[in-house]
C-alpha cells in the first residue's frame, strides 16, 4: 500500500524545433502503449495547428494534452511576436501568449488545465498570468520555485537527481546514461517525481546545421533513436520496480 503512494509523472514536451523533431511522438506512443503508461504531453500551439491528427491520436490513446505555449522559437530568430520565450516578452505580450495558447487548445476541443513555459521561462509575474487560465503549471525545476500565496495555481516542478542535482529530464539523462548507468540510484526519495522528455529524443537532427560546433553536435546526436529507446525502456522498468505508479499531472491535482 505504502509503495503505491509513490507517483511518477512522465511528461513530454512537443515542439518543432527542427523539421523532423515531432516524428519522435510515435516512438513515445509505442513505448507508453507497451508499458501501459499514461503521460502528459506539453504541446505548442504551433504543433497543434500543424499536426492536429497527431495531437488527437495522443489524446485518443488516453494521454493528457497540456499547453507548451504558442511556439518555441527564440526571440533571436526574429520570430517575434510569436516567440514564446516568455521571459523576453513584455508582460502584455506574455499575457496575450498565455491567453491565446489556452484558447487555441479550446478551439480544437481540448480542455487543457496544465501549462509549461517554453524553455522553462517562468517567473512569479508570468505565473500569475498562467493562473488565470490554468489549474497547474510545470515550468520550474525543483529548487527554483517559491510558492506564491496569492495564487491558486498548483505547481509541479520538475524533479532533480540527488547529489548531481541535475534535472530529471532529457537530454541530460540521455547523456548521463551513455556515460554511466548507475544514476538510477540517485532518483530522489519523494512521493511525486516529475520527469520530462522531448519529442526529439528519438530523432537525430540534420547534423549539418551543427557541424561547426563539436559540443553541440555531441549534445544533439541521438544515435538515430536507438539509445533513446534503450534509455526509456530502462527508465520505465526501473521506476516500476521501485514501486512507483505512473500518473498524468492532471491526476495529481489536489491529490
Ligand atoms: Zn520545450
Amino acid at each position: 500500500m505504502y509503495k503505491q503512494r509513490l507517483k511518477f509523472a512522465v511528461t513530454v514536451d512537443v515542439e518543432d524545433s527542427y523539421p523532423e523533431a515531432v516524428k519522435g511522438v510515435d516512438d513515445f506512443l509505442k513505448i507508453f502503449f507497451k508499458n501501459k503508461i499514461k503521460a502528459t504531453f506539453f504541446i505548442t500551439c504551433e504543433v497543434l495547428e500543424k499536426y492536429p491528427r497527431m495531437v488527437s491520436q495522443i489524446h485518443r490513446e488516453g494521454h493528457e494534452i497540456a499547453s507548451h505555449g504558442l511556439t518555441h522559437f527564440k526571440a533571436t530568430e526574429k520570430r517575434l511576436p510569436q516567440s514564446s520565450y516568455l521571459l523576453n516578452c513584455s508582460i502584455d505580450e506574455a499575457a496575450l501568449e498565455i491567453e491565446r495558447s489556452f484558447k487555441i487548445f479550446k478551439n480544437h476541443g481540448y480542455e487543457v488545465i496544465g501549462f509549461r513555459a517554453p524553455s522553462f521561462g517562468m517567473n512569479g509575474k508570468i505565473l500569475s498570468l498562467v493562473d488565470k487560465y490554468f489549474a497547474y503549471d510545470s515550468s520550474y525545476i525543483e529548487g527554483k520555485y517559491k510558492p506564491l500565496s496569492k495564487l491558486n495555481i498548483e505547481e509541479f516542478p520538475v524533479s532533480r537527481l540527488r547529489w548531481l542535482n541535475i534535472p530529471l529530464g532529457t537530454p541530460y539523462l540521455l547523456k548521463l546514461n551513455s556515460l554511466n548507468k548507475k544514476w538510477w540510484s540517485l532518483l530522489p526519495k519523494k512521493d511525486l517525481l516529475v520527469f520530462y522528455g522531448h519529442c526529439f529524443d528519438f530523432v537525430t537532427p540534420n547534423l549539418k546545421m551543427l557541424k561547426k560546433n563539436i559540443v553541440k553536435k555531441w549534445w544533439y546526436h541521438r544515435e538515430c533513436g536507438l539509445s533513446a529507446e534503450k534509455f526509456y525502456d530502462s527508465l520505465l522498468k526501473t521506476v516500476k520496480k521501485k514501486g512507483f505508479r505512473f500518473v498524468t499531472l492532471r491526476e495529481c491535482l489536489h491529490n
